[in-house]
């Protein structure tokens, strides 16, 4: 195998040594079931709770707040399901006959998404779409218009998957609490988890989305925070686990995991967005200068994550791309891609207004802990010379 330049970051990022030592650790005592009384379910539970105790500190949460769940998606789509039928929901009390409203940004992960979509059709929830500018950041004005006694739920990200913008977060929080004061603010913060200080970030959201994966920790565990204000009704029904949000046995080392990884990312925020950033800057310069005609999707004056560079390459198909970049071994991405890995025309860049031709030869660079300065370099020679020949080809 020759080398690979790994530029993929948004879409999973490699297992930080520490976490993988950390959860080697948890396996190499004895671990028993956290609800169990001996010893080894006791020590689960007290690394699981230790676990809680930390996510909780670094988002700035209370350890009951913490439910961890299997990732992004589950707890997107809890968050959503679970406040949908509280209250107000099918078979609860309340205003029975009354529709909620779902507002959730135009530019939202699939896993937002598609729950907003699937709750729509399952339940009394008219779904609204909230617009986004050209650089794709919420139309804060069009929030404040739609938000009324009726919403129940406003769901905007914290930062894209696909160009990394980052959202007036606090200003949602502000809007919505001044125009309906019965409305959930649900974010989704995995993409912004390793580089934003998630408990100033995210301060006065009533629920928040993580990921393990997306931080240097393992796939398949995530969390969901769930503030004061949720009346929250599960979806796991079974043995009670996460204070009856849901069941199911914890993934104790999963736990562990996801809490190094957090830690680890947390500790060396500072330095690694300095560089990360500086990393991501070099490779915009080289690839705008070197490519004729390269567009930079969003504006560098615009605030995106620091490891997100997202171009658009006018005369080059993206599948094309992807696959003899991939034949180099450079790792990039297209934006969003479903189950199958096919690629699917991009609702984010449809929402900034980006005509069909750009979009085509849009492409993802993402950089993150695992980037190396000759990771750069080396992009820098492979990308212009595989669309140069792309477009020859063309
Ligand atoms: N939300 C965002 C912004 C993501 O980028 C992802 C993963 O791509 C998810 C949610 C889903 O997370 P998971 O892969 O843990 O289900």
């Amino acid at each position: 195998m020759g080398v690979t330049t790994y530029l993929d970051h948004a879409a999973t990022t490699p297992l930080r040594p520490e976490v993988a030592q950390a959860m080697a650790e948890v396996h190499g005592g004895p671990l028993g079931n956290p609800t169990g009384s001996h010893r080894p379910a006791q020590r689960a539970k007290r690394l699981l709770e230790e676990a809680r105790d930390e996510v909780a500190d670094l988002m700035g949460r209370a350890p009951g707040e913490i439910v961890f769940t299997s990732g992004g998606t589950e707890s997107a789509n809890l968050a959503v399901f679970g406040t949908l039928h509280g209250e107000w929901g099918a078979g609860g009390g309340g205003d029975r006959g009354v529709r909620m409203t779902v507002l959730r940004s135009a530019v939202e992960h699939p896993a937002v998404l598609e729950s907003c979509r699937a709750a729509g059709e399952r339940l009394p929830v008219d779904v609204v779409a909230l617009g986004v500018d050209a650089a794709g950041v919420v139309d804060l004005p069009a929030l404040a218009e739609s938000v009324d006694e009726r919403t129940r739920l406003v769901a905007v990200m914290l930062a894209n998957n696909e160009t990394g913008v980052v959202q007036p977060l606090a200003a949602v929080i502000d809007t919505v609490r001044d125009c309906g004061e019965r409305a959930l603010v649900l974010t989704d913060a995995v993409q912004a988890a390793p580089f934003m200080d998630l408990a100033r970030a995210t301060m006065g959201a009533d629920l928040v989305a993580l990921s393990a994966h997306k931080v240097g920790g393992p796939v398949g565990v995530g969390v969901l925070a769930i503030g004061p204000r949720v009346d929250l009704v599960p979806h796991h029904y079974g043995g009670g686990q996460e204070r009856d949000r849901r069941s199911g046995t914890q993934d104790v080392a999963g736990a562990v995991g996801l809490a190094t990884a957090m830690r680890v990312a947390a500790a060396g925020r500072a330095s690694s967005v300095e560089v990360i950033t500086r990393r991501r800057d070099r490779l915009a310069d080289g690839l705008l200068s070197a490519i004729d005609g390269a567009i930079r999707t969003v504006a560098p004056e615009i605030a995106t994550l620091p490891g997100h560079l997202h171009l658009c390459l006018a005369g080059v198909e993206r599948e094309e791309l992807l696959v003899a970049l991939g034949d180099q071994g450079v790792c990039a991405s297209g934006g969003s891609s479903c189950a199958s890995g096919a690629l699917q025309a991009s609702h984010v860049l449809a929402a900034m207004g980006v005509p069909d031709d750009l979009a085509r030869g849009a492409i993802r660079f993402t950089l993150g802990h695992g980037t190396t300065d000759a990771d750069v370099e080396r992009a820098l020679d492979v990308v212009p010379a595989v669309v140069a020949s792309l477009r020859r080809r063309a």
